[in-house]
């Protein structure tokens, strides 16, 4: 039992502590706001340098981006200026996932950079999850460490989107239309004021920015078009199909124009590359594909399995794209389209986007040789005798135009993909001039002249142009779309 004098010391020393904690003047409540505040702004900066690092480290370039890795010939002022009147569309950049803004400096791409590169439209994908490729596996399990997840808290996203997959997807499209201009028919008649970035969400917009683009004397606008690398919430168990039914008219209300059912592990949709178990699209995954080719959302078949492609090709899709990737061709990892695959894509009148790293299209000579020789690869499974007669075929029983093989290939780069792009956008000029230069082993030139244009842009152009909504009940041809005056 204490007595009371100890109890009044006990009182005393409780009274004491509250009031050391307690303000009890109008200084002391500033000083312990700005102590707060410091203590805040600290613990923030730590989590900023922490995505800096991991931004910096994943998106790696050659220790001293020496041009001379990335081409041995460096572009001459011809080149260049044929580079300049190019419309550019890369299909697939990760440059959303570091939680930066377009505008502000980043590693492979930003702003400045693709105006330095002339990228007149860009493909920004949402990454939500990541789990690491498992050696001893020889794959990537589903529910391996997701580092996606890790970065939602480290940008101070709220705490709804650490575990939600959904969540991410969405806060990245909300960060991107903050940025971009989303009233195009407006800017179209202001181009002075408009943003800097166009979210292009119609076949009329891609249009408007053709058409800003030629009329723009200095600040040309850039457009970008939001897609998801994998919407895996949409293969949990317990989605009803009228649940996703909804979900896709939400993806699409965010902006998306373009998305793939997997990245690099299975999921509930179908099987990925680099899956663990190569099954194919399950009923829930060839729904989605549905919704969102009714929608108006771009198929991509980036990631997908060998069964999910075989797959796909059996449901009506249109054309379609595979964003960002190499070629078994000529470069024969688990990740990278077979010969089907690619004549899959073909078929649909679609367009392959080759990637630009060396996990993916290999290394040999200097980086653009390998990404170069991935295109030649790919062009010689298109030009294969029996499948261009297959092709005239069905091209004439359609009524179609001739089929040409360099309408089916794309840049796919995976900027900003937490891979070793070994080259930033600003130096796309050396891609395009070594697909210039480059000759066959017959001594040909690989790309004519009058094919670079489609490779560079305008074959991306069209499948966007073939597959996104009209603002009219008559659409445009995608071809008109995509002409450049
Ligand atoms: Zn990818």
């Amino acid at each position: 039992m204490q007595s009371g004098a100890q109890r009044e010391r006990s009182k005393l020393r409780r009274l004491n502590m509250v009031m050391e904690v307690m303000p009890r003047t109008p200084i002391e409540l500033r000083v312990i706001a700005i102590a707060s505040l410091l203590s805040a702004n600290l613990l923030l900066s730590g989590c900023a340098a922490i995505i800096e690092f991991v931004d910096v480290t994943a998106n790696g370039l050659p220790a001293s981006h020496d041009p001379r890795l990335v081409s041995t010939h460096i572009p001459t002022k011809a080149e260049l200026e044929f580079h300049d009147s190019l419309f550019i569309v890369d299909l697939h950049a990760d440059s959303l996932l570091w939680g930066r803004e377009i505008a502000q400096t980043g590693r492979h791409l930003d702003l400045e950079k693709m105006r330095a590169g002339n990228i007149a439209l860009q493909v920004l994908s949402v990454v939500t999850k990541t789990p690491g490729f498992d050696v001893s596996k020889g794959c990537v399990p589903h529910d391996g460490l997701n580092s996606a997840a890790l970065l939602a808290p480290l940008q101070g996203q709220p705490v709804a989107n650490w575990f939600s997959t959904r969540n991410r997807a969405l806060e990245q499209a909300t960060r991107l239309r903050g940025e971009a201009e989303l009233d195009i028919q407006s800017a179209l008649f202001d181009l002075e004021t408009s943003k800097d970035l166009w979210l292009i969400r119609t076949v009329q917009d891609l249009r408007r920015l053709l058409d800003a683009r030629s009329q723009a004397v200095q600040r040309k606008p850039i457009g970008v078009v939001l897609a998801i690398e994998g919407v895996h919430w949409l293969g949990d168990r317990e989605m009803t199909s009228s649940m996703i039914e909804q979900q896709v008219d939400e993806i699409f209300e965010a902006g998306f124009r373009m998305a793939a059912l997997t990245h690099r592990f299975d999921n509930g949709l179908g099987g990925a590359s680099e899956g663990c178990n190569g099954f194919g699209l399950t009923p829930q995954g060839r729904q989605v594909v549905r919704e969102m080719v009714g929608r108006g959302i771009v198929v991509d078949a980036a990631h997908l399995s060998n069964q999910s492609f075989a797959d796909l090709f059996e449901v009506e899709t249109g054309p379609l794209v595979s964003s960002h990737g190499g070629v078994k061709a000529s470069f024969n990892v688990s990740r990278n389209m077979s010969d089907d695959d690619i004549r899959g894509v073909v078929r649909s009148d679609g367009t392959i986007g080759v990637g630009f790293w060396p996990e993916a299209v290999g290394q040999r000579g200097t980086y653009v040789e390998a990404i170069g020789e991935a295109f030649e690869e790919a062009l010689a499974v298109m030009f294969e005798k029996e499948f261009v007669t297959e092709m005239d075929a069905a091209r004439l029983a359609t009524n179609g135009r001739p089929y040409d093989p360099y309408e089916h290939i794309s840049f796919g780069s995976d900027f900003d993909g937490a891979v070793t792009v070994p080259f930033s956008a600003d130096r796309l000029a050396f891609l395009t001039t070594h697909l210039m230069r480059r000759t066959t082993a017959t001594g040909d030139q690989l790309f004519p002249m009058e094919k670079i244009p489609l490779v560079a842009g305008l074959n991306a152009c069209r499948v966007l142009a073939a597959r996104m909504p009209s603002e009219k009940a008559v659409r445009p041809s995608p071809i008109s779309v995509c002409r450049i005056h």
